[in-house]
């Protein structure tokens, strides 16, 4: 796959994939990677590539030509593939493992990043076919969240992760969480692996962890366990369970989590 990000600070970008099963595969050419900046398409001999927002207000607009002139040149790097443009954008889709997994089937997507108070609007009209939120706040610019997206597109491509088992059964797959891992010693500071973990028992150790990553999720997203047990995955008892329970009540879970941190 060809992944590109337009963005004014390559250097930012660059750096997230140094090192990391990301950066492996790009060095190994499993992951085609390359930054485009609007500064080679700049709007006058100044270089400039942002200007005033028209109707006044404060800070600057990422100009529409440079951007459009990026993304043709990315059109020209991977034809005959064809190419997908997402503008990386708070008020975008919610970035999600499921995105991601559809995502990662393209043969080429270029990721733009903005700055200062956002992009012209008839840049996105005429060229985006995606906005793209990696969550409900405001970052100061999209490299973060352009890497982001590429980290998480870059796991689900052939080759990138060793044991491509790590993928399948992971936070998300299925709609649940993942279970406790643990690793030597045996005992840390008087809290013990449990018990089934050193049983030798593969399919006591499958059922326990099925069953960790429900509770989990029940305690932690109950939103995710509705949505599987909706999708009638789970066994008839569960599901009764899980949708005669209690209305989940996320707002009570975050409650919750926000004490513990500020306790
Ligand atoms: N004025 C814009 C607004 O309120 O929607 C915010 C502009 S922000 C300061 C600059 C750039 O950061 C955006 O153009 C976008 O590329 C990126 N950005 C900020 N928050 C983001 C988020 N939650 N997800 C993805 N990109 C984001």
């Amino acid at each position: 796959m060809w992944l590109g990000v337009v963005t004014i600070f390559p250097d930012l970008v660059k750096a997230m994939f140094k090192e990391g099963v990301v950066g492996r595969a790009i060095e190994r050419g499993d992951i085609s990677f390359e930054t485009i900046n609007p500064r080679d398409y700049p709007l006058n001999s100044y270089g400039s590539v942002d200007d005033r927002p028209f109707g006044g207000g404060p800070g600057m607009v990422l100009a529409a030509e440079p951007l459009a002139a990026c993304v043709q040149a990315a059109r020209e790097r991977v034809r005959p593939r064809t190419l997908k443009t997402a503008l990386l954008s708070p008020q975008g889709t919610r970035f999600s493992q499921s995105l991601a997994t559809k995502l990662s089937q393209l043969d080429a997507l270029l990721l733009v990043a903005g700055r200062y108070e956002g992009v012209d609007e008839r840049f996105i009209t005429n060229y985006v076919d995606l906005e793209i939120s990696i969550g409900d706040y405001v970052l100061s610019g999209g490299e973060l969240a352009a890497s982001v997206v590429v980290d998480v597109i870059g796991r689900y491509i052939e080759g990138t992760v060793n044991n491509p088992e790590s993928i399948e059964c992971e936070s998300f797959t299925d709609d649940l969480l993942d279970c406790p891992q643990y690793t030597r010693p045996r005992v840390f500071e008087g809290v013990e692996v449990p018990e089934v973990l050193l049983s030798g028992d593969h399919r006591a150790v499958e059922r326990w962890r099925h069953q960790q990553r429900i509770e989990k999720t029940w305690k932690r997203r109950p939103d995710l366990l509705v949505q599987r047990v909706n999708k009638e995955t789970e066994s008839a008892e569960l599901r009764d369970c899980v949708l005669n329970a209690q209305p989940a009540n996320l707002e009570t879970v975050e409650e919750e989590s926000l004490c513990e941190i500020t306790k």
